[in-house]
């Protein structure tokens, strides 16, 4: 078990707290059982085509906050997902029926000389236009490469702006370059928020803490059942409902890779039990996630009828759409958990899952409870994945262990990987939102698209019939794992 400690004002890198690694080529049980063994070591890649900065991360989670400015403290170029999140939150707020707002977000522009002279003025100037403009309840700082080598003591500007402004202004240290591993930027954001929004309990509530994205409202109806709420963060809650959600009666993942440094957090701190069962993907991994939060909830009985219920309504369906899967191929590519989940789900459609590139693996999570291990779920429950590879978006090994896998179907979690499935002819399909797959329910929900998905290949394969492909035949008939030990070049057709 990880321990959270707030008073500490960075928080400790994943490959630190939890192990986690970002190559590996084998098979889902070897890294299972090397998981468990702790034995897991990560592959050297010796190229790498594309790395994300964990600073994007935090961002993502804390840039959607309803009432607050985030100011990156960096040069205006790390300040290129302003603009993604900016159109996710409008368009977002649309779908919630909220009134129309902008993200308030802001750099501080550091520019060479401040790397020499020292940008911390700057950064006090930004704070207090900041809370001019928009008049925000919390101001966020985000740090970057830049700050974070010319060693600005950020710290005290913003202890001294908190004091000044009374609100709180709070640092969000998440340098790209101290940690390998993205996600890291998740546990930056909740570090934040659990350092200096979130406030000791008061009472208990009967809401259970939802730490999603963005996702649809889906756990509303079942939450309602057990007499609870859901309360969804951190994307498009207020501060108010950050500061109080310490008084949870509990917190649930719909991904641990996202939010294992909040529950554990939470749990730690404020004593809010964790469900810590797989996510609630697949009939078999629905029915063991409600369990579990009947347990938690004592409410058992309550857990039984929907599990009786969600099988009489859904399964029938499911079962039909099955026999149409039966034998057919799928290859997945995802985050952690979330790709885990998508095995676990697929599996239980009927696909042979031939291989997935997930995007990192963390061998623990920082609860320490391998309850939660959701890959370890999904190969004792349906066996084996023969080609497991942790890679993190390269897209050359993607493309040679597709090529290699032959699949008939690609589960694809993020939009720059699909278009390897069409420029190589093979139905692909990309859910931007996870809580479309949650419960009974989302299992039909995704059947139904797999299936309208595998009608669309002969577009696919004439769509691949006209496509470039980057890669030099030389790099096509390499291991897919090449640069994990060692290779040289990258194998495209500019820097073979
Ligand atoms: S923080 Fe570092 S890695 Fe991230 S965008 Fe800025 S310069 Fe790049």
């Amino acid at each position: 078990m990880s321990v959270i400690n707030i008073e500490e004002p960075n928080v400790v890198i994943r490959e630190k707290r939890l192990g986690t690694i970002n190559a590996f080529t084998g098979t889902a049980s070897e890294i299972v059982q090397k998981s468990e063994a702790g034995t897991l070591k990560d592959a050297k890649r010796k190229f790498s085509q594309c790395l994300g900065c964990n600073a994007q991360q935090a961002f993502c989670q804390l840039s959607m906050i309803k009432d607050v400015a985030v100011i990156n403290h960096a040069p205006i170029g790390c300040a290129g997902e302003f603009s993604d999140f900016n159109f996710t939150f409008r368009v977002e707020q649309e779908k919630r029926n909220l009134p129309e707002d902008i993200g308030r977000y802001f750099s501080t522009n550091i520019q060479e000389k401040d790397t020499v002279f020292g940008a911390t003025k700057k950064l006090e100037e930004t704070i207090h236009i900041a809370y001019e403009r928009v008049k925000p309840r919390a101001i966020f700082v985000t740090t970057s490469c830049a700050s974070g080598i010319i060693g600005e003591d950020i710290e005290s500007v913003v202890e001294k702006a908190s004091k000044e402004l009374g609100i709180p202004v709070v640092t969000c240290s998440c340098e790209g370059f101290r940690s390998k591993v993205w996600t890291t930027g998740f546990d930056a954001a909740y570090h934040t928020v659990l350092r200096g929004i979130v406030k000791p309990p008061t009472k208990k509530t009967n809401k259970i803490n939802v730490v999603n994205f963005w996702g649809s409202h889906v756990f509303d109806e079942i939450f309602e059942r057990f007499g609870y709420e859901a309360q969804y963060i951190m994307p498009f809650a207020s501060i108010e409902e950050l500061e109080h959600c310490s008084e949870a009666a509990a917190t649930i993942h719909i991904c641990p890779s996202l939010s294992t440094y909040m529950g554990a957090g939470l749990s730690q701190l404020y004593d809010v039990p964790e469900i810590t069962a797989p996510p609630a993907y697949g009939i078999d991994g629905t029915d063991g996630w409600l369990r579990a939060l009947g347990k938690v909830l004592g409410k058992e009985d309550v857990a039984e009828e929907l599990i009786r219920e969600g099988h009489e309504k859904y399964v029938p369906e499911i079962n039909k759409l099955k026999e149409r899967f039966k034998g057919k191929r799928a290859y997945v590519t995802a985050g952690a958990a979330h790709g885990q989940a998508l095995i676990h789900l697929l599996r239980e459609l009927g696909f042979d899952v031939v291989g997935a590139s997930v995007f990192h693996h963390d061998p623990i999570y920082d609860s320490g409870d391998r309850n939660m291990d959701v890959l370890a779920h999904a190969v004792s429950t349906y066996g084996d994945v023969k080609d497991y590879r942790v890679c993190n978006k390269q897209s050359c090994e993607l493309v040679n262990a597709l090529i290699r896998s032959k699949p008939d179907f690609i589960m694809a979690r993020h939009g720059g990987m699909t278009l390897w499935g069409a420029k190589l002819g093979i139905p692909t399909l990309l859910i931007g939102d996870e809580q479309f797959g949650i419960g009974y329910k989302g299992a039909l929900n995704y059947a139904r698209r797999i299936d309208e998905t595998l009608d669309s290949i002969e577009f696919i394969k004439n769509f691949s019939k006209h496509a470039s492909n980057p890669y030099t035949e030389w790099w096509l008939t390499q291991e897919p794992g090449y640069f994990q030990n060692g290779g040289k070049g990258c194998g495209c057709r500019e820097g073979a």
